[in-house]
């Protein structure tokens, strides 16, 4: 069911029940109000019956009988008995046994008065003692424009309801298309939107109502989507081009050796270029296999508290590996005083792997001149910034070499494949740290790295 016609449903069902409510609440109490004005001219009438009856022997027969057809038959329905209580016993078992309860000649005797209600008829009875004996009086009579008059309230009641609630429906319909207009917008927007289109927002009119905010808050997973999307077309787009070049280099080495019978000089040094191109789609795709379970998992494989210093130790022992002229300096002379803030959760290989990528960069795209490294304690995380004084990164540049297989303008000279970068950063969010290009930079890079200090230190502090 649509919100609309479930909005509309639920005003008609709360205001219907509330209508409901009160006119079954009119509708009774107007019918007790009726009941007891009656019983209370009933009454009355029982008084003027008991008076005229006492008065009675004084009164000729003619007045008498005058004075009752004009003060007392007009009652609709009306039946009076004036007469000793044995009298009316009977009277009530012959004549009055369908009219009367049975209990009421009863309840008469014991309280001196009572009322009663059966059908359209009501009653009141009297008992009074004249000459020691005893009298009862009752007055029965049946309160015709009482009841017409209720009944026509219900009906009334009835009809009224029935129509507001109709109008109510209508009206909540239409009142909640009204609302609901500028969502129906809104998915007709979104529906525009998609993979050829990526590019296209939805409109915030006001950035304060629920729309608006909904409307912000698509538009902010599309911003999401659009670069995981592009990051996708990116890496496709890189890496078959990366791979191409070797394969090309393969099979055209191998084509050119194949055209004739060669000597053993041409088929080795043929053989060596293959050999070479292999290795380079080889590394290749181990990076590329490496980037990908970490570019997947939002989770690391394990994690143990580790000192920052002690890995940049390890990552600089690594890097003398492939590049042992390399000139990177730590800055110990300035660490922070606490060895403990240098503290942070994290996976050893990962992280490792990261320092040796972001230390062989420096080295690499600075011809190995040399490399600062520098610590820094910044509130509850720890800064570690590499610096060189290399080629640089052009800043248009800046965004697009985090992308997997991306390499600069300026970087075709030096070998690499464009991974290093993307796995660092990958690792570095993984860890729940940043990773930045200090903009500050006009000669050379400088690669800023942010760790949240292990938790346990935190509390010491
Ligand atoms: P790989 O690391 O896969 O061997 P790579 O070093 O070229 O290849 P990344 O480490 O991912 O790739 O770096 C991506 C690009 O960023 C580089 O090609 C280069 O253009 C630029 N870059 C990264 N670090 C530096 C740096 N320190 N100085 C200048 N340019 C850099
Ligand atoms: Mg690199």
């Amino acid at each position: 069911m649509k919100i609309r016609n479930r909005l509309s449903n639920f005003y008609t069902l709360v205001a219907g029940s509330l209508l409901m409510i009160i006119s079954i609440v009119i509708f009774f109490a107007s019918s007790s109000y009726r009941e007891n004005a009656f019983y209370q001219r009933l009454s009355e009438r029982v008084q003027v019956t008991e008076q005229l009856f006492l008065e009675k022997e004084s009164l000729s027969a003619e007045v008498y009988q005058s004075i009752r057809d004009k003060f007392l038959h007009f009652l609709p329905e009306e039946i009076e008995y004036v007469g000793t209580v044995e009298q009316f016993e009977k009277v009530a078992q012959d004549s009055l046994v369908d009219v009367l309860p049975s209990d009421f000649v009863a309840e008469v005797q014991e309280s001196g008065f009572a009322e009663f209600h059966k059908g359209t008829k009501q009653g009141a009875g009297r008992l009074y003692t004249h000459n020691n004996r005893r009298y009862a009086v009752v007055v029965i009579a049946s309160d015709q424009y009482g009841l017409a008059y209720i009944n026509r309230l219900r009906n009334l009641l009835v009809v009224g309801v029935g129509i507001a609630l109709l109008l109510i429906w209508v009206t909540s319909r239409a009142v909640a298309r009204q609302a609901l207009k500028p969502i129906a917008k809104k998915v007709r927007e979104a529906q525009m939107i998609g993979a050829s289109n990526l590019h296209l927002r939805l409109e915030v009119h006001n950035s304060k109502d629920e729309l608006g905010q909904l409307a912000i808050a698509f538009n902010d997973l599309l911003d999401r989507l659009e670069k995981a999307f592009n990051w996708q077309k990116n890496f496709v787009r890189n890496a078959s081009h990366e791979l191409r070049n070797p394969l090309a280099a393969i099979l055209g080495h191998s084509e050119l050796v194949l055209r004739k019978t060669r000597s053993k000089e041409d088929y080795v040094e043929a053989l060596q270029n293959i050999h070479r191109e292999a290795s380079r789609l080889n590394h290749l795709v181990n990076n590329i296999l490496q980037l990908m379970p970490v570019k997947d998992s939002d989770m690391l494989p394990s994690q143990e508290r580790l000192r920052l210093d002690e890995l940049l130790l390890e990552a600089q022992e690594t890097l003398r590996l492939t590049r042992p002229n390399n000139q990177v300096r730590v800055d110990w002379d300035n660490m922070p005083e606490d060895p403990n803030s240098m503290e942070i959760e994290g996976n050893a290989n990962l992280l490792q792997s990261a320092l040796v990528n972001l230390l062989d960069n420096a080295c690499k795209f600075s011809n190995n001149q040399p490399v600062e490294v520098a610590f820094q304690q910044v509130h509850n995380a720890i800064e570690l910034s590499i610096r060189d004084h290399g080629i640089g990164i052009p800043p248009e540049e800046r965004e697009k070499v985090f992308q997997p297989l991306h390499r600069a303008g300026n970087a075709r000279g030096y070998k690499g494949s464009g991974l290093g970068l993307a796995l660092a950063q990958r690792i570095v969010e993984l860890h729940h740290g940043a990773i930045e290009l200090d903009p500050r930079d006009e000669e050379g890079t400088r690669v800023n790295l942010k760790f949240p200090v292990a938790a346990q230190q935190l509390m010491e502090v």
